[in-house]
């Protein structure tokens, strides 16, 4: 049975950069919630980050992580991804269920890098780093196409 790679706030763990706890309320969700299919990562907080912890985007010009404070938080953003890759080697995971949007975890949309909430096309770090390693990545937007590819 195919694991899964999860966000951990799409689990309704206490690790958005708000301190709001927001569950993907889907019934997929709860169907691989019973069929243990999940291994959860925030990498955010995996790479040392607080919650809560200052908004943060992707600068287009340098590609560095900035949070809305001015403070380059790149390092924690690499180190988190990197764990969620070796989480994905370890339990051989080929899919990732991650949060649109986010500087880690978007894997077609992200903010723009201004702080205006603007989107643009744009992947986070955790997903550029999981696709990069052939990980296919899903999110809330795409959830029933990964329902399609497991286990087949
Ligand atoms: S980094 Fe990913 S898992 Fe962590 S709060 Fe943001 S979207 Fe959720």
């Amino acid at each position: 049975m195919d694991k899964i790679l999860v966000s951990g706030c799409f689990l309704g763990q206490l690790v958005r950069y708000n301190g709001e706890i927001k569950p993907l309320s889907h019934q997929l969700m709860a169907l691989w919630l019973k069929q243990n299919r999940f291994i959860s990562i925030c990498p955010e907080v995996a790479g040392g980050l607080s919650v809560p912890r200052s908004p943060a985007e992707i600068n287009p010009e340098t590609s560095r992580v900035i949070n809305s404070e001015g403070v380059d938080v790149t390092e924690a953003f690499l180190f988190g991804a990197k764990s969620a890759l070796d989480l994905c080697h370890k339990h051989m995971i080929k899919f990732a269920l991650l949060k649109e949007y986010s500087p880690s975890c978007g894997s077609l949309k992200i903010y723009d890098g201004s702080f205006s909430n603007t989107k643009k096309l744009g992947q986070g770090l955790t997903s550029q780093l999981l696709s990069s390693h052939g990980i296919e990545i899903f999110s809330e937007e795409t959830i029933d196409q990964l329902a399609e590819k497991l286990d087949r």
